[in-house]
């Protein structure tokens, strides 16, 4: 009796064993959904050091994909998470915004959903693909296909000095002077007469056609189709057209805007007018390319129609994946969706940015009061990922959102009601000029009787270390040109903003010492040409020298250095 006792004890100990076996080895295996809290400024580092697979930034969080070995190492730094779906393994994830009260029980009916943070969800379902069992009309941005670990920049401690009294530049003046309102006029009402720009449907292809032939009469480079496959075999075209830079044609500018449709789910297939969403936003980058037409200029400008946003960032999804693939220098990206409709006027424009795109929204609401006396209003803010500059962010390009509002406040979005007589042309025709005026800033137009634009800045640092103090340095050369009787050299702390001139006379050389800047903090450096009667040269592309950054720091104290160093705690 004992003996038989024992084996049956023995015999469910090895059942149970086996059972928790079973239970643990998918697990241990398994690819889960996590996020990833931003509360502890160590996670930036941490991301980096335990490689892992982020797959989207937002405001409070990251999501990642962790297997079981990286979820420990994660527990093992102390680095909060919580595991939103155990089971990713072949999945596929679309973010969502929480604004209505009643989206999260839509959502629920159809599929998986987690709010993530406040206003933010991510849905799936085990029935099909995401996009496919969304509700209709919801706006959405699938998790991105690749690591975005490579393109996450922690937020950089900086002042955020007074950007300095603004000139109106004459040239860029004239230029937004150009601007047509009833050329905006003539766009929107064409597209609006294609009745339907839903991606899958013919009057989106015929869409597609009157862009590029619209870019091809006036005259651009490298005017295309850039075709793609969404939602399973459907087929559509982004639309490209360039004006390849004089100085730096590698270095490239994008505004763009997408030229689909949508309206509700009983008539997108014949009736989706899509004035404002976004006939609007495509308009101003068809309007944007008929003007700097005729102006040479620095940097290369591309001019893009996406489609199949309504579907989920399809075509720029796309295009930003293969921009970077074939490392391409994006220096900005300028999205306008939804420009023209206002409900009180004045109305201002919301110019939505992620941290290391800050600067374009600063530049873009200067522009905005300078040129086209518009109120523009900044909002740093990750989560908004809605709309096409959203995969730029994924692959670490500086991209903006223009946007009426937002939340919405046009109440025939989506609807076959969105048409051109909703529309406010004294607002849209601001958002134009001043997408417009940034754009032509960046790119620079070059000007008559000004020296060339100065080519072949580096700038490397120099870095002095004593037992107590570190100090740094930056040496700075670029090509010599016949036509500058000298130069001038400007740093900022960031990039493409409020460039201050460092140099006291005219630098007759092509060098220049930048002494005793800060270590830990970047600088960006660019340098005119100044001709024999005075005139001045537009800038040359920017040359940085990193800082120690945060994550840098956190890194060093991780590794125990600080422990090391005298005078350290
Ligand atoms: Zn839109």
């Amino acid at each position: 009796m004992k003996s038989m006792k024992s084996v049956k004890r023995l015999l469910l100990a090895f059942f149970s064993c086996a059972f928790l076996f079973l239970i643990l080895l998918p697990q241990a295996r398994s690819v889960s959904l996590i996020r990833i809290s931003k509360d502890d400024v160590r996670v930036w580092g941490e991301l980096q050091r335990l490689q892992i697979d982020v797959r989207q930034e937002l405001e409070t969080c990251f999501l990642a994909l962790a297997d079981r070995k990286e979820r420990d190492a994660l527990d093992a730094s102390r680095i909060g998470f919580s595991v939103l779906d155990v089971d990713a393994a072949g999945k596929d994830y679309v973010l969502v915004p929480l604004i209505a009260p009643e989206a999260e029980s839509e959502l629920l009916a159809r599929g998986q959903a987690v709010a993530v943070e406040p206003g933010t969800a991510v849905f799936w379902s085990t029935e099909g693909a995401p996009l496919e069992m969304l509700p209709p009309g919801f706006p959405r941005k699938p998790l991105s296909s690749a690591s975005v670990l490579p393109y996450l920049r922690p937020p950089i401690e900086i002042e955020w000095a007074a950007p300095p009294a603004f000139l109106r530049d004459p040239l860029i003046a004239h230029i937004v002077g150009r601007l047509s309102e009833a050329e905006l006029r003539f766009l929107v009402q064409s597209l609006q007469d294609f009745q339907t720009r839903y991606a899958t449907t013919p009057g989106c292809d015929a869409a597609g056609d009157f862009i590029h032939a619209a870019f091809s009469s006036f005259g651009l480079d490298g005017v295309r189709f850039d075709p793609f496959t969404f939602s399973g075999g459907y087929e559509s075209r982004n639309v490209i057209a360039e004006i390849r830079g004089r100085t730096y044609p590698d270095d490239i500018l994008i505004i763009c805007g997408h030229y689909d449709s949508i309206s509700p789910a009983e008539t997108r297939l014949t009736l989706a007018p899509g004035a404002d969403d976004n006939a609007s936003g495509a308009a101003v980058v068809i309007e944007a390319a008929r003007i700097l037409s005729a102006f040479p200029l620095d940097f290369t400008v591309r001019f893009i129609a996406f489609s199949a946003e309504e579907w989920g960032l399809y075509g720029s999804r796309d295009y930003a994946a293969q921009a970077r693939a074939a490392g391409e220098s994006i220096i900005g990206v300028i999205n306008l969706d939804m420009v023209a409709y206002a409900d009180v006027m004045p109305e201002d424009l919301e110019v939505f940015v992620n941290g290391p795109s800050e600067w374009l929204a600063e530049r873009l609401l200067a522009a905005a009061s300078q040129y086209a006396d518009l109120a523009a209003r900044k909002r740093v803010d990750a989560s908004m990922i809605y709309s096409d500059h959203s995969p730029f962010w994924d692959y670490g390009y500086a991209a903006l959102l223009a946007i009426e509002d937002s939340p919405l406040q046009n109440p025939y979005y989506h609807r076959t009601t969105d048409t051109i007589d909703k529309l406010n042309f004294d607002f849209f025709a601001g958002s134009a000029r001043a997408a417009l005026a940034l754009l032509a800033e960046l790119a620079q137009p070059l000007r008559e009787g000004a020296p060339r634009t100065p080519v072949g800045l580096t700038a490397a640092p120099i870095v002095y270390r004593s037992l107590f103090s570190t100090m740094k340095s930056a040496r700075l050369s670029w090509s010599a040109q016949s036509d500058a009787a000298g130069y001038n050299v400007y740093r900022t702390n960031v990039s493409h903003l409020s460039y201050t001139k460092i140099n006291d006379s005219l630098v007759a050389g092509t060098s220049f010492l930048d002494q005793n800047i800060r270590t830990e903090i970047p600088y960006f450096y660019v340098v005119t040409a100044v001709g024999n009667t005075g005139i001045e040269s537009n800038r040359s592309r920017e040359a940085a020298v990193a800082g120690g950054g945060a994550a840098s720091a956190s890194r060093c104290q991780n590794l125990g250095f600080f422990d090391m160093m005298p005078g350290g705690k």
